[in-house]
């Protein structure tokens, strides 16, 4: 008898601290699962559900909700856990580092670009990264698989593939020009330089590329990366500044200047077959290859206003901490002009000019935060106007409704009026663009 009720009692508290071990497991998952819930719903309303890049895709019927995927994801709030399964909740803010890829115990995650429903513009380019008009290649982000570590391998291999259909009949001609700067442009020029191309890089901003203009100086590469009479890069948790020393490094070492603040316009496919590559100061530069390694992020708008070529004037907004005491104005109403003009408001004098009478399509947050802002004196918001030209220590504002133009003391200005996207870019020069809805970049096992 004693032994039975004994019995009872092991069995009876085994059955007791499982139930207990599963009441609190379910209670956790619920937790999380309304936590992820409310996060997606919020990234719906804000727009950054949806994503517009090269994004993790889960497998749900594979997954079995480890986690692994959003500890190693080093943005925030890309992926939460729905009922125990991984779940996307901001893929728009997505930059295709694949870490939740390849950290996925059980190999639940692709990385698509585009979904069902919104398509996503890519060229068309074959194993040796040329296009459908011969003799002009891509590598990088262009091409739809992002990372530095991917770009800059991209980059080599285009160029060793230019290399081997190089034919050397007129040397007066470059052997190659190259678009873009970035991780990708570098490493095919340093690859150009190794085998001893005549080349051009031309680059419409700075050195560098995405990267430079990173908002973190936080860099995470997942695997070490070959650069090109450079050799083996192993740096894990980098900083920006840290990478864009060696590449100037490299660069100069092998005495490779890229021509910064130089646009290309256009690329003219020549009968002969070579090209003529034409910047937006009108240079045309004659080549017989071309490499297009420009990013997925475009050229920012210009508003075409006197003075707009004056150093004080930015289409991106780095380093904010370092701004003070000057007199700012910023241009535009869309979300990137809004969060600039609230970092630098706090320590300094900040307008913002707007052409339309309301802001439409914000982040509700950002909508509410500068509406805020604005009844708290802390920045002047300046609707319905037009920026009409810049001057040394002013601008010059044309609002509706004013008979006279208004002068502003001015220090610096920072336009945010969109972009121009890579795709048109292409089109003009006669490459083949698709649109991909949901197209696998990387899987495992392919
Ligand atoms: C916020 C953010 C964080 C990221 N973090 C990481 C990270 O931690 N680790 C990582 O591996 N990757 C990261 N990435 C992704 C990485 O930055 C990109 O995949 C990589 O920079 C792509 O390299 P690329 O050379 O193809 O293009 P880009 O780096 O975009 O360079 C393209 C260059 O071409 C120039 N260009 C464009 N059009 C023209 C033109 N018409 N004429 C002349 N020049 C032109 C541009 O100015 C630019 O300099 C991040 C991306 C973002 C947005």
């Amino acid at each position: 008898m004693e032994v039975l009720i004994e019995q009872i009692v092991i069995y009876g508290s085994v059955f007791i601290l499982c139930g207990l071990i599963i009441f609190f497991y379910l209670r956790k998952q619920n937790k999380v699962t309304a936590t992820t819930t409310a996060k997606i719903a919020l990234a719906k309303e804000e727009g950054s559900f949806e994503p517009i890049s090269l994004h993790p895709y889960i497998d749900l019927n594979t997954c079995i909700g480890s986690a692994a995927c959003i500890s190693a994801c080093p943005e925030k709030d890309i992926l939460g856990i729905v009922d125990g399964k991984a779940a996307a909740i901001n893929a728009s803010s997505c930059v295709g580092h694949g870490a939740c890829f390849h950290t996925c115990p059980v190999e639940a995650i692709s990385l698509r670009i585009g979904t069902e429903t919104r398509g996503v513009e890519l060229p068309h380019v074959n194993q040796t990264f040329e296009t459908n008009i011969k003799g002009i290649f891509i590598a990088g982000e262009l091409g739809g698989m992002g990372l530095i570590k991917n770009s800059v391998e991209q980059g080599k291999q285009a160029v060793e593939n230019i290399i081997k259909g190089l034919t050397h009949k007129n040397n007066s001609i470059l052997d190659l020009v190259i678009i873009g700067a970035g991780p990708a442009g570098i490493s095919g020029a340093l690859t150009a330089k190794k085998h001893g191309l005549s080349f051009e890089v031309l680059e419409q901003d700075t050195l560098g590329g995405t990267v430079y203009s990173f908002p973190r100086a936080k860099i995470v590469m997942t695997n070490p990366m070959d650069l090109p009479l450079y050799g083996k890069v192993n740096l894990y948790d980098t900083s920006k500044d840290e990478l864009l020393q060696i590449w100037n490094e490299a660069l100069s070492k092998n005495d490779i200047t890229i021509r910064e603040n130089t646009k290309v316009d256009n690329i003219i496919p020549l009968e002969d077959g070579t090209f003529k590559v034409m910047t937006s100061s009108k240079e045309a530069l004659i080549c017989k290859h071309v490499l297009i390694a420009i990013g997925r992020r475009g050229t920012p708008r210009k508003l075409g206003v006197s003075g707009e070529e004056l150093p004080k004037v930015f289409y991106r907004l780095l380093e904010p901490e370092l701004i003070q005491n000057k007199h700012i104005l910023v241009v535009g109403g869309g979300d990137s002009a809004i969060e600039s003009a609230m970092l630098l408001m706090d320590e300094n004098e900040v307008t913002l000019s707007y052409r339309k009478d309301v802001f439409a399509r914000l982040k509700p947050k950002n909508k509410e935060k500068i509406i805020e802002a604005e009844k708290a004196n802390k920045i002047t918001i300046i609707y319905n106007s037009n920026l009409e030209a810049i001057q040394d220590n002013s601008i010059r504002l044309n609002v509706k409704g004013e008979d006279q133009i208004r002068k502003m003391k001015n220090d610096l200005v920072y336009i945010f009026a969109g972009g121009e996207l890579p795709t048109n870019f292409l089109s003009n020069a006669g490459i083949e663009v698709k649109k991909r809805f949901g197209y696998i970049m990387k899987k495992h096992g392919v």
